[in-house]
């Protein structure tokens, strides 16, 4: 038995090696992507009562891992090292693929050596209101997995909760099956999980970010319950792929200026300059629809900069539901839309076991893509987040290898 393992050797199926290597941040390098991880030997970590140890075939890129690099807007190290954690550094990545390694006393629902990957949900599954509700994201103990956690995908061995693990589809290469369901459970729950507001048969939803990671899967996921997906993106090429995914039309954003927090409602010339660019771009809705037909449903994540135009094209009982900001957290809106026309601003964070559960099975049914666009390796982890922080990422989602020797790889060899 080894002490460590080189990258892309499995070590004997149930043996933990007492270190592995980590693409790991720490505070004195926040910033830049490209500058915050660095490939260290760090140890192990050992799985706790209702936890497991997965070695890591492949992982997910999502924005959790450019926010923690970033350190802002929360140092994630320093919020745990307050709440009693010894670790002085961070090992991002919130989607998994690979083999479970080490169970904690308590899990029954995998064992050593079943395939699987991760959704990112990590509560205590003992806390009475995951238990009562049957949704833990509700729960206080509720974290982003790879985020708020420090021991994610982004090392040889990541530690997780059991209720986090779901099969890995037989189909998917390690690479396309790490890469969707942090993006794919987040958007199955913004559009299914809250009633009377879910996709019917005809629906019109305005999808920002259309060919980005949850837009790519909310499309799908739209198309599937029968509505119609109008998409915001920045350039023809992301507006096509979109329409290759099953969306009725595009808007590019580059063509109004109205963007970022309502003007004082008061100030004629400024507010009369905001109204009218929503109002432009809610006609350009109706153009690439084909009808005049306002969205039952606003899928938003951009938050600051369009938060005011969601809210004025939602149709009259409609709902913007929101789980992001990542243009800014200071969301403004015209109360008068909001009360006068009866709409519903819904925040939604993450997914119920259920709900992730459900989305996966639609990927094991071949009824949603997972939209892999581009395998990195491992040491390509910091570029892979510097494009996504830059938005020069391409359409769709990205992996990085992590135990798996070569992309193209279903099992084991
Ligand atoms: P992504 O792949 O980068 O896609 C986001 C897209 O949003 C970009 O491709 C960009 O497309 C568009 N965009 C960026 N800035 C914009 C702005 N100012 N105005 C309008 N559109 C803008 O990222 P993602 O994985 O979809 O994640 C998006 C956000 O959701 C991130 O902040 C992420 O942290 C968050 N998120 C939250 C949860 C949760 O559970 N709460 C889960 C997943 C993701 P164009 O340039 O083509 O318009």
């Amino acid at each position: 038995m080894k002490d460590i393992y080189p990258l892309g050797e499995m070590p004997p199926l149930g043996e933990l090696p007492s270190f592995m290597y980590a693409q790991v941040i720490r505070q004195s390098r926040f910033g830049d992507s490209r500058l915050a991880y660095q490939i260290e030997k760090v140890e192990v970590p050992s799985p706790g009562p209702f936890e497991v140890i997965i070695y890591v075939m492949a992982t997910g890129v999502n924005y959790n891992g450019v926010w923690a690099a970033m350190g802002y807007p929360l140092d994630v190290i320093q919020v745990r090292q307050r709440s009693g954690e010894p670790w002085d550094f961070h090992v991002g990545g919130s989607d998994c693929s690979g083999v479970v390694f080490a169970v904690g006393e308590g899990v029954t629902n995998v064992k050593v050596g079943d395939q699987v990957i991760t959704h990112p949900g990590w509560w205590d599954p003992e806390d009475p209101v995951a238990q009562d509700t049957g949704d833990g994201t509700l729960s206080n103990t509720m974290k982003i997995w790879g985020y708020e956690t420090t021991w994610g995908s982004f090392g040889q061995f990541a530690k997780a909760k059991a209720h986090q693990c779901l099969p890995k589809p037989k189909r998917l290469t390690w690479e396309a099956a790490a890469c969707y369901m942090l993006v794919g459970s987040t958007a199955y729950r913004m559009l299914t999980g809250w009633a009377p507001h879910t996709v019917r048969s005809g629906d019109v939803v305005l999808v920002w970010g259309g060919a980005g990671g949850l837009g790519s899967i909310a499309i799908q996921l739209i198309k599937e319950m029968g509505g119609l997906a109008v998409v915001v993106v920045s350039s023809k090429e992301r507006g096509e792929y979109c329409v290759e995914l099953g969306a009725a039309g595009y808007l590019l954003r580059g063509d109004y200026d109205h963007w970022g927090q309502l003007p004082a409602w008061d100030n004629d010339e400024t507010y009369g300059a905001w109204l009218k660019g929503a109002k432009a771009f809610g006609r350009a809705l109706w153009d690439a629809l084909g009808e005049r037909k306002s969205p039952r449903i606003v899928f938003e994540h951009p938050g600051q900069d369009t938060l005011p135009t969601s809210v004025f094209v939602c149709d009259t009982g409609g709902m913007v539901v929101i789980c992001a900001g990542t243009s800014g957290y200071n969301g403004t809106l015209d109360l008068r839309y909001q009360w006068m026309r009866q709409k519903r601003l819904q925040g939604s964070h993450a997914a119920s076991n259920s709900e992730a559960a459900a989305m996966n099975q639609l990927v094991i049914d071949g009824k949603i893509d997972p939209c892999l666009s581009r395998t990195f390796s491992f040491d390509e982890i910091p570029l892979s987040h510097q494009l996504m922080s830059e938005n020069r990422h391409p359409s769709g989602n990205m992996a990085a290898l992590v135990g798996a020797s070569r992309k193209g790889l279903k099992d084991l060899c």
